[in-house]
């Protein structure tokens, strides 16, 4: 790997440059509401926070958990601290892409394989004791599917890297 930006120790200021970061105590409220948070790998915002302010580098690159990120900006509600947790997550998503242009961040096989970033549904077990129906996820419509997928397939990212789609 040879990362394009600056010394580790300004790794912080390359990646995120409003400062608030350094305010982040680590307190996980941003976790609380977070959909992505519930992922397999979980995307842990105040990990990312961890690995930028400590100038982690290498571990940031290989993470991609960022990728799960459903642009809710929950955690930017929910922050004491104003650190603008999805403005972290778009700058390390921006600075990864940017030392890897060939990157395909596992979330977009997740959304042409199942239609979403997370698992949706994947609750039935809960909605049934509390007497709630089943979600009409695109999962269950084999034909949604198959229109979705052939349409993703037509996009750059998916047609270019077919054999990681099952194309
Ligand atoms: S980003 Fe905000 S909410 Fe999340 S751990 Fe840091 S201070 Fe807490
Ligand atoms: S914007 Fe992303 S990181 Fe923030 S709560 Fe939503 S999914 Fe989680």
């Amino acid at each position: 790997m040879d990362l394009q930006n600056g010394a580790i120790k300004d790794l912080w200021k390359d990646i995120y440059n409003t400062g608030d970061l350094q305010h982040c105590y680590n307190c996980s409220t941003c976790l609380a509401g977070c959909p992505a948070s519930y992922g397999d790998p979980p995307l842990m915002v105040r990990n990312l926070a961890r690995k930028v302010l400590l100038g982690l580098e290498e571990e940031l690159f290989e993470d991609d958990t960022p990728w799960a990120c459903v642009s809710c900006s929950r955690c930017e509600e929910m922050c004491p601290m104003d650190v603008k947790p999805f403005e972290l997550i778009l700058s390390v998503r921006m600075w990864q892409a940017t030392n890897d242009e060939t990157r395909v961040p596992p979330s977009i096989v997740d959304i042409y394989k199942r239609g979403y970033t997370q698992a949706a549904g994947a609750n039935q077990e809960l909605r049934d004791s509390l007497g709630l129906p089943e979600l009409p996820v695109i999962t269950k419509n084999p034909e949604q599917l198959k229109m979705f997928q052939e349409m993703l397939m037509k996009t750059p990212v998916v047609s270019a890297n077919d054999y990681m789609f099952g194309g």
